[in-house]
């Protein structure tokens, strides 16, 4: 692409505010691009990122938000219980709460420290076996637990669509699921298919190739 992450950044925006009346975070997911690619975003006013390792973001953002601090960073991949201490540290946003083990790991760590993410649960609504999320049929129990037995804020709802499907049933019954359990914000959304997810109510969307063009593939 010969137009440059502040032209894709903008347009990206424009995008956005035309797919509904809404107000929309757009979450720059930067896994596997440099500092300097996320340093070229900031640069043209973007302040909200996604990373979906704890390691990577450990790596790259300590440097970033000594110039910057406001900057706000979401982790948008699966979170190991053996890994909140760090991502709490790290993070301003965890949206990858899925299980009952890692919402007592997050309990445990929010009696040690005062930091607090905001948190989305994950729902697997394509109830996918490879993929991370509470199964829709079991969000509703899961939300009541994190927030009555761990004492936890949940902000709001997080999902990735099967690749291979519509996407548009999934943003659906997200939304239904945060409406029902009076949930505010819907994370739903990423380069191909983010505009479905505005018009479907989306309040944040995760967007990385769309902005800082097609990533490598993932190693391992
Ligand atoms: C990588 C990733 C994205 C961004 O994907 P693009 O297709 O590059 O926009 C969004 N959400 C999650 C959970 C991801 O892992």
């Amino acid at each position: 692409m010969m137009d440059s992450i502040a032209d894709r950044l903008l347009a990206t925006r424009a995008k956005i505010a035309a797919a509904g009346p809404q107000q929309v975070t757009l979450v720059a997911v930067a896994k596997t691009y440099p500092a300097s690619d996320v340093e070229q975003a900031l640069a043209a006013g973007q302040i909200v990122f996604g990373e979906n390792r704890v390691q990577e973001a450990m790596a790259k953002y300590p440097p970033l938000r000594a110039h910057h601090a406001n900057l706000e960073l979401h982790l948008i991949g699966p979170l190991q219980t053996n890994k909140v201490k760090e991502a709490v540290a790290t993070f301003d946003v965890i949206q990858t709460l899925d299980r009952p083990k890692l919402a007592a790991a997050l309990a445990t760590e929010f009696a040690r420290t005062p930091k607090r993410p905001r948190l989305f649960v994950q729902v697997n609504t394509g109830a996918e076996p490879q993929k991370a999320g509470i199964l829709p049929e079991a969000a509703d129990a899961f939300i009541a637990e994190c927030q009555n037995q761990h004492r936890l804020a949940i902000a709001g709802l997080m999902c990735i669509p099967p690749a291979d499907e519509p996407p548009a049933p999934h943003f659906a019954l997200l939304a239904e699921i945060a409406a029902r359990n009076g949930l505010a914000l819907l994370s739903m959304g990423m380069s191909a298919d983010y505009e479905t997810a505005v018009a479907l109510g989306a309040t944040h969307v995760r967007i990385g190739s769309a902005i800082f063009g097609a990533r490598a593939p993932a190693p391992g």
